[in-house]
């Protein structure tokens, strides 16, 4: 079970990669913090609840769980994510939707399931794992680049609707981050991505749960609407 009398923060996507950093940088902090993904499951001082933010009644079904074990979720960190790449001639459309289902679709469903009680509360923290391909495109990914820049106009309308009441909601986009994403690439492609990092090596998770965890801390209170890059200089903060 979970210890401590933190905040509640939820992590989709939250069992691996980054997600699973997140969910651990958060819970060294003191979060409650309760790891959301399809197989439900989490390390151990975590509580793991089984989600996929394709189905809004499953997303529902998650919080009421969560609400009733951990209480209303103060933070979420929209971090669930696919990619299905290949280029526009052959990029048949039920690869594009199924993309935009999950990355945007997704943090809309879980965005709005938690804004409620948030709204309630007058305080919380949304925070949406983007990517660089949204600032400076990607061959290749055009349905992924489309539903992460669809990330950044979601956020800062919900930064505007949401800030009279305590809730910020901000966009963090990672560069290449060494997870199950990245080594699903051919060596020759992740040297392609290392060669456009001025900092000249891949991200590791910790890097973006460092920047995740400063925006749902209390000092980042007057931040919100934004888009902050995590890439080693690959957008040069575009
Ligand atoms: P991984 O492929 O390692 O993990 C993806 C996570 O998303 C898994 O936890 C997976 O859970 C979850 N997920 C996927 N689909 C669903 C769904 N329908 N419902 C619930 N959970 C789902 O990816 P990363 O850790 O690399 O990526 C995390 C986020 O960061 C993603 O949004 C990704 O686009 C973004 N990102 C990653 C970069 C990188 O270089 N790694 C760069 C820029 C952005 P399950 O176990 O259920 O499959």
């Amino acid at each position: 079970m979970v210890d401590g009398e933190g905040r509640v923060a939820l992590v989709t996507g939250g069992n691996r990669g980054i997600g699973a950093a997140v969910a651990a940088a958060l819970a060294a902090g003191g979060d409650r913090v309760a790891v959301a993904s399809r197989g439900g499951d989490a390390p151990d001082g975590m509580y793991g609840v089984r989600l996929d933010v394709t189905s809004a009644e499953g997303v529902d079904k998650a919080f009421t769980e969560v609400e009733a074990e951990l209480g209303p979720v103060e933070v979420l960190v929209s971090n669930a994510g696919i990619a299905r790449d290949t280029l526009l001639l052959t990029m048949a459309e039920d690869a594009f939707q199924e993309v935009l289902d999950t990355n945007l679709l997704g943090a809309y469903r879980v965005a709005k399931r938690a804004a409620r009680p948030m709204l309630r509360l007058r305080r919380g923290r949304l925070i949406f794992i983007s990517s660089v391909s949204a600032l400076i495109g990607s061959p290749g990914q055009s349905n992924y680049a489309a539903s992460k820049a669809g990330l950044i106009g979601f956020s800062r309308s919900l930064a505007r609707e949401l800030a009279p009441r305590g809730i910020t909601a901000n966009v963090v986009a990672p560069g290449p981050i060494r997870t199950d994403m990245i080594d699903a690439l051919t060596d020759a492609q992740q040297n392609n991505l290392l060669n456009q990092v001025p900092i000249g090596r891949i991200g590791e998770p910790a890097d973006v749960a460092a920047l995740v965890t400063f925006l749902a801390s209390p000092q980042a209170s007057y931040i919100t609407g934004a888009v902050i890059p995590v890439d080693g200089g690959l957008s040069m903060g575009l």
